[in-house]
């Protein structure tokens, strides 16, 4: 039976990282939206082209292409025993459509483990990322205006996945041991 879990935070709570965790240690496969469009707009795709001003200024871009892209990669996922959802969904309308999408297939989502960070010190992070890797989007007011579009447009997702009785919360501030050490202990209740 596939697991499905969705790692839930603001952008540079860690969860690219956790996610690439587990994909070594329990052979899932991590779904990131963000690393998806990264790829189009590096091999010239023309989807890439449609979504880089937009992610360049840090907002959304339109659900139905993230849920496009997301739907392409499920067979995948439920060959691989389940998916780490990692980015995805970032509105209500993608966790809809999401959930629709798994029940088509007979699966679910299983577990949401929110990554709970301090935001003003995901800033610092964000700077330091910012300059090892360079990613446009990482610079300071970008990613100020990226945090906002989670306040507004993700964390109402929240009280969805709660009434559901899936939502597991931790302190995502920690080092990566001690995170990954929380979700395990979740994972394998
Ligand atoms: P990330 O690497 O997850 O922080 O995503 C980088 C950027 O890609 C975001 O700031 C958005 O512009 C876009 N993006 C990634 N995932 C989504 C999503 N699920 N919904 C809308 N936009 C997304």
């Amino acid at each position: 039976m596939a697991l499905n879990l969705i790692l839930f935070g603001p952008p540079a709570a860690g969860k690219g990282t956790q996610a690439k965790r587990l994909v070594e240690m329990r052979g899932m496969i991590q779904l990131s939206t963000g690393d998806m469009l990264r790829a189009a707009i590096a091999e010239g795709a023309e989807i890439g082209q449609r979504c880089k001003t937009i992610m360049d200024a840090g907002h959304l871009v339109p659900d139905n292409i993230v849920i496009a892209l997301i739907e392409l990669k499920l067979d995948e996922a439920e060959q691989a025993g389940g998916a780490i959802f990692d980015g995805f969904p970032r509105t209500l309308a993608q966790a809809q459509a999401l959930d629709d999408m798994l029940e088509r297939r007979g699966g679910r989502i299983d577990q949401v483990i929110r990554l709970k960070v301090d935001e003003d010190k995901l800033i610092a992070r964000v700077t330091k990322r910012f300059e090892e890797q360079g990613r446009p989007d990482d610079n300071p007011e970008t990613f100020v205006t990226r945090l906002e579009a989670y306040g507004a447009q993700t964390a109402p997702l929240l009280p969805y996945y709660a009434e559901q009785g899936k939502l597991s919360e931790i302190d995502g501030m920690g080092s990566v041991e001690t995170v990954a050490a929380q979700i395990d202990a979740i994972l394998d209740q």
